[in-house]
């Protein structure tokens, strides 16, 4: 599904910046980063590891704070506002071990609230959606990675919000397993019409799901590349060797490879 047109962005961030520290030693983290995002787009970011991914994306749950202005649906927000109108799957799938798999993906519900019986029938219908059907009572430690990623994933789309935001979900996965997860949340987000920020350091996962891979530079990021993918949809591994497939991939991966250089000289200087 191609993006929808609509009035206006779900969210607009324009010149972002974020430094860290305490004056003595300080990290700009990111710099004057400008990015809206379209109700019901898929957007992947992807840039070389510390050029500050999970910061933006802290920022953009209001988690942390910022300079520059943030708009959600037109309007101005400080921080704090943002926490109501994010879903946010942070980079560890954080899973609590001594709940059953149910009770996990309820606990947002519930911190809003909800009662467990009602927060557990919403999220009884999902199960098989989610393919864990039978493991509603399991703990987090009886499941494979790729289910506890789909826990976790579930979690952040029954918290439902304007915007999801995650952070490298697949990460940590098998290649096969990630691959059979990326169609699976392709589909999802399909069908449940939903606007996706997706941080990945991969360069063919970024192309594969979104309708737009921005790259981002070396720490402090900013928005290198902000590209269009015009591949259609629905798509299936086949996409992933056709000609406009490879003859983007060849276009970020230089992006990517150029800003990681950078990132790595970085990162010998720092003591
Ligand atoms: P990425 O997710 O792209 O790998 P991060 O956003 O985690 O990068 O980090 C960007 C930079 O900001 C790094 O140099 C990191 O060390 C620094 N940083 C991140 N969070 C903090 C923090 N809470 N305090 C100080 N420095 C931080
Ligand atoms: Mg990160």
């Amino acid at each position: 599904m191609a993006s929808r047109p609509s009035d206006r962005p779900i969210i607009e961030l324009s010149n972002v910046s974020k430094t860290f520290g305490d004056g003595q030693r300080t990290v700009v983290a990111i710099e004057n980063v400008n990015l809206d995002i379209q109700p019901g787009e898929f957007v992947t970011l992807i840039g070389p590891s510390g050029c500050g991914k999970s910061t933006l994306f802290n920022i953009v749950a209001g988690l942390l704070d910022a300079e520059g202005s943030i708009r959600f649906g037109g309007k101005p927000h400080n921080g704090c506002d943002l926490l109501g109108k994010v879903a946010f799957m942070p980079q560890k799938d954080l899973l609590l071990p001594w709940r059953r798999v149910i009770d996990n993906a309820i606990l947002p519900l519930q911190v809003e609230g909800m009662s467990r019986r009602q927060a557990r029938a919403m999220a009884d219908e999902l199960f098989g959606e989610f393919g864990l059907a039978g493991f509603e009572n399991h703990y987090p430690h009886q499941l494979s990675g790729g289910m506890r990623q789909r826990v976790a994933l579930m979690r952040t789309f029954l918290f439902k919000r304007d915007l999801m935001l995650l952070d490298e979900p697949f990460g940590a996965l098998d290649a096969l397993t990630r691959m059979m997860m990326q169609r699976w949340l392709l589909d999802i987000w399909q069908r449940h019409n939903r606007t996706i920020l997706f941080i990945t350091h991969d360069v063919d996962e970024a192309i594969f799901l979104g309708d737009r891979v921005v790259v981002m530079t070396a720490r402090p990021g900013s928005i290198k590349i902000n590209r269009k993918i015009d591949l259609g949809r629905p798509r299936g591994a086949e996409i992933t060797t056709s000609r406009e497939f490879l003859e983007i991939k060849k276009e970020l991966l230089a992006a990517v490879e150029e800003e990681s250089m950078k990132s790595f000289r970085i990162a010998q200087q720092v003591p």
